[in-house]
């Protein structure tokens, strides 16, 4: 089981990702770090929320296609506020916060990182449920932060607090 994450329209070799479950939650673990901080507008929240409440429920079932998130006609300042996040994260921002080292997170960065840098511009794709619109703000209390992490509880809880998605050391 893994998790799929995929630019299609990205005529360049690097338009997929492909991460184990474990993978899966590393890099969401340290997108939601380096994206709290960042994240003005509801658009940016909803973004970082996605992260921190994803691949918490449906393990296998978190990988997306970059064009079925809610991208509005701003996407192209969209687009560069994931890549700023990508950035952050790779300067391993917050990885103090971690319980675990994660060896294999930067490259997966690096990689995601490059999948979004060129890809052109969202496509029509069909979405299995209807797209939320991310302008709209987010619940307040999912944007509460955990006191000991710093991050959004999110609608199911901080994340890095998670036994259950938190990798076991040295896997
Ligand atoms: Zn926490």
């Amino acid at each position: 089981m893994g998790n799929l994450f995929t630019a299609r329209g990205t005529s360049a070799d690097r338009k997929e990702l492909r991460l184990s479950n474990g993978g899966t939650d590393v890099l969401f673990d340290v997108i939601t770090l380096a994206g709290c901080p960042l994240a003005e507008s509801s658009w940016e929240r909803n973004l970082v929320l996605h992260f921190a409440d994803g691949h918490r429920i449906g393990f296998g079932w978190a990988g997306f296609d970059l064009s079925s998130l809610p991208w509005t006609a701003n996407w192209p300042a969209e687009k560069a506020f994931l890549l700023r996040v990508l950035d952050l994260a790779i300067t391993r921002h917050g990885w103090e916060r971690l319980t675990y080292d994660p060896p294999f997170a930067a490259a997966s960065l690096r990689r995601y990182h490059a999948m979004v840098d060129r890809w052109p511009a969202p496509i029509a794709v069909r979405t299995p449920a209807p797209r939320e619109d991310w302008r709209v703000p987010p619940p307040r209390d999912h944007l509460d932060r955990c006191p000991e992490h710093a991050v959004y509880q999110g609608m199911l809880g901080c994340r890095l607090c998670d036994p259950w998605i938190q990798p076991i050391p040295g896997t």
